[in-house]
């Protein structure tokens, strides 16, 4: 006598969750329904499905409470080391299961979520993901907040809270169309504002020279205002704290100075400050070098210093002395880890706070600097690389001006010595670049002002210390014996939900975004979406092959793509991608690999067995020699009959009949000037896929299985434990904080 099973109690038997206790399951109900009541004001004749989603956050939000208030209580007794992770990004994705799934809630929840009638994975795809990202960098930071809370880290993250996200894509007839993502409309209830820990940050101005030194005067003021987001560990009752500030206006903006008498266009021009919070720049890997951006820059920096050094001399180590506060523990219990040179700013702004607020001679500042800052490059792509115009700087940040003239000056005199008579060394590892306009290179001011340089995987570690001009100077041997940095610390992955597929599914799939603007890369998914018009309805190929762009790609989107996969196409060209995570992800969740010997994928290689991934194409070697000898597009497309095929059908508008020359761009960039040379990879890549396809279910699952037991590499578990040893110089814990007092623990 059987009756087949819902959905849920397939959940259930499945489940891998634990079983539920029944006094959580009705505990979780009382709380939901005294939500919906209290905090939702909504009885369930009116409650829609979002006030369902809104009541389950705020109940599965109360369980970490006491856990936050009890992790920061623990910290200020213990006074560890305190880790803060800068970044201009952090590509969160959703809470609600993570959370629940870190206190061991997720059963109940769903049991409890039952008994009301209710759907828990319904309510879950109802959270708006928190967007704050481009991509990898973004979500490598989200990532390392997630596993520094798991090994019980005092960690912190520090970034913007912006009011709008990375756009959301439409693709309307085959084009992407950008919508703002107003991601917080409905309310954020993960978040808590903070506005009695508000700071100034300053801005314009001029350096007055003073006898106590030099004085930024005259300046302009924003406030910023935390919001912080309990960020959980795994089963450890640790919750740590990402604080993203929001840009406010003083009260008196503009009503001083500017607009005596026009009280109401000062009010109204609040705007222009609060404009610095307001959106996300959507540029992945590319420097577009405008004002606001260096505002944010500056602010999320600004703001955080202020706090650090606030917690460092409250800490009962810091400084109990009530008249001067010693630095000398500074390093030893503060260390900052700069997400690429986005924040670099930090280097100057810790300079400025040590130097001219608490009065710190040159040496002894620029010890304690140099001893708390490490820098992560992410690229070597040289449009991504951030080389702001001086004369930005002159007029946003002039005393950070003159600080990192100081900074280059002593740094050359020091390289000037090593290498009498060099001049071209000189030119090349100055922070500072000749030109019209003349600019700083932020990368360079990063490993000059750095304890610890690393690249995000050992490919891109090993092109940033040798070929890549943006960092030479750390090729030099004396230099780096000197000042003993730049470690082989890569990478990581995302410990996505590890789902095992049940099915497997034959889904062409393309995860690109393109930034607005971009013309190539919109042109890509143009010609994406026009193959796939074709393709689609080819009577022959039938329902046998799709093409299919998924639009919006997003984290929420990508935890169900990925575990759905079964083949990663990790197809740039060597040495271009600094690492990929998406590589890891697809090893990590079942998918197997074709890719080239460029960024992580390497190592993925190395740990699973190069036999057990399809490698093909150029190695970093072969790309170099090529570039010497000369890239020629049109041989290849001569030779290869296949290739020339594609071209020309491209060309002659067979993919699209209405507008035949729609493409010519991307083939006159593919035959004329591919800085990606991605003909020269295209026989190995067709040959390889060959080799996919007679492998595609006989020795499939065995290599699938191969693969994700090599994978535990790439957990960020692994990456955040070696940067805490061997960049933080501290030691991960598996001590469990102890639990808060919450009746059903
Ligand atoms: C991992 C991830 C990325 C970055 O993928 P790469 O392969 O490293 O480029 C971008 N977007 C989302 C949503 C991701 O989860």
């Amino acid at each position: 006598m059987s009756k087949p099973l819902t959905d849920h109690e397939k959940r259930k038997q499945i489940s891998v969750r634990g079983i539920a206790g029944l006094g959580d399951v009705a505990e979780i109900k009382k709380s939901f329904n005294r939500h919906l009541h209290f905090t939702l004001v909504k009885d369930r004749n009116v409650a829609t499905p979002r006030d369902y989603y809104f009541a389950l956050a705020h109940t599965v939000r109360d369980h970490l409470v006491g856990r936050w208030i009890r992790t920061q209580q623990y910290y200020y007794e213990k006074d560890p080391k305190r880790i803060h992770y800068l970044s201009l990004e952090f590509y969160m994705g959703r809470t609600l299961q993570n959370t629940m799934i870190n206190l061991g809630l997720q059963n109940a929840c769903d049991e409890a979520i039952y008994q009301l009638g209710l759907d828990l994975e319904e309510l879950e795809d109802i959270e708006e993901d928190a967007g704050l990202g481009n991509g990898g960098l973004g979500r490598l930071a989200a990532c390392f907040l997630d596993s520094m809370a798991s090994l019980g880290l005092a960690a912190y993250g520090y970034g913007i809270r912006y009011e709008f996200g990375i756009f959301n894509q439409k693709i309307t007839n085959g084009w992407q169309v950008e919508e703002a993502d107003d991601w917080l409309r409905y309310g954020n209830p993960w978040e808590k504002a903070r506005p009695e820990y508000m700071l100034p940050v300053h801005f314009y101005g001029r350096v007055e020279h003073t006898n106590e030194g030099p004085k930024w005067v005259d300046t302009q003021v924003v406030l910023a205002m935390p919001y912080d987001t309990p960020v959980p560990g795994y089963k450890n009752n640790t919750v740590n704290t990402m604080r993203l500030w929001s840009a406010k206006a003083p009260n008196d903006f503009n009503l001083q100075e500017f607009n005596v008498g026009d009280y109401i266009q000062a009010v109204l021009d609040r705007n222009l400050a609060e404009n610095i919070s307001r959106v996300l720049y959507p540029n992945d890997n590319f420097f577009e070098g405008k004002e606001l951006r260096l505002k944010q820059e500056y602010f999320v920096v600004a703001a955080t210093l202020q706090d650090i050094m606030r917690r460092f001399k409250s800490s009962k180590f810091g400084c109990r002395d009530p008249v001067r506060t010693s630095f000398e523990a500074f390093p030893e219990k503060v260390a900052i880890q700069l997400n690429d040179t986005h924040p670099a700013l930090a280097i100057p702004e810790l300079m400025r706070n040590l130097l001219d607020i608490e009065q710190l001679d040159w040496e002894k500042a620029w010890e304690i600097t140099t001893k708390t800052c490490a820098y992560t490059n992410h690229t070597v792509l040289p449009e991504a690389l951030e080389r702001w115009p001086i004369y930005m700087f002159e007029k946003l940040l002039p005393r950070h001006l003159q600080i990192i003239y100081e900074i280059n000056q002593r740094h050359l005199d020091r390289v000037a010595a090593l290498y009498p008579g060099d001049s071209d060394r000189l030119r090349r590892m100055s922070l500072i670049e000749e030109g019209n306009p003349k600019r700083i290179n932020m990368a360079h001011l990063c490993v000059v002002g750095s304890h610890a340089v690393n690249g995000v995987a050992r490919i891109h570690s090993d092109i940033v210390k040798t070929t890549v001009k943006l960092l030479d100077f750390v090729n030099d041997e004396m230099f780096i014996r000197d000042v003993a940095k730049v470690k082989q610390v890569y990478i990581y992955v995302v410990v996505f939900l590890k789902v095992l597929k049940g099915i497997f599914c034959v889904v062409l799939h393309c995860l690109l975004q393109a930034a607005p603007g971009y013309h190539m890369a919109k042109m890509i998914i143009k010609l994406f979406t026009s193959v796939g018009e074709v393709v689609n309805h080819d009577p022959v190929v039938g329902d046998r092959l799709k093409v299919i762009f998924l639009e919006n790609y997003r984290v929420s989107l990508a935890e169900k793509v990925i575990p759905a996969a079964d083949l990663s196409e990790q197809i740039s060209t060597a040495g271009t991608e600094a690492s990929g995570t998406g590589n890891m992800k697809f090893m990590l969740n079942g998918a197997l690999t074709i890719g080239t010997m460029d960024g992580a994928n390497v190592e993925m290689a190395e740990e699973a067995g190069e036999e057990h991934l399809f490698i093909f194409g150029m190695r970093v070697e072969d790309v170099e020699a090529m570039d010497k000898a000369g890239y020629n597009a049109s041989e290849y497309y001569e030779r290869l009959p296949e290739l020339k095929q594609v071209i020309d059908q491209i060309s002659a508008g067979f993919f699209s009949p209405k507008e035949p020359e729609l493409f010519k761009d991307i083939v006159n960039m593919l035959m004329n000037h591919d800085r990606f040379k991605v003909f020269a990879d295209y026989e190995a890549y067709i040959s390889c896929q060959e080799k996919v396809n007679e492998l595609y279910r006989v020795k499939w699952t065995r290599k699938v299985i191969r693969n994700i037991a090599a994978s535990g590499k790439f957990s960020s578990d692994r990456t955040i434990a070696e940067y805490a040893r061997e960049i933080w110089g501290v030691e991960p814990s598996d001590v469990k904080i102890p639990p808060p007092n919450e009746p059903r623990e």
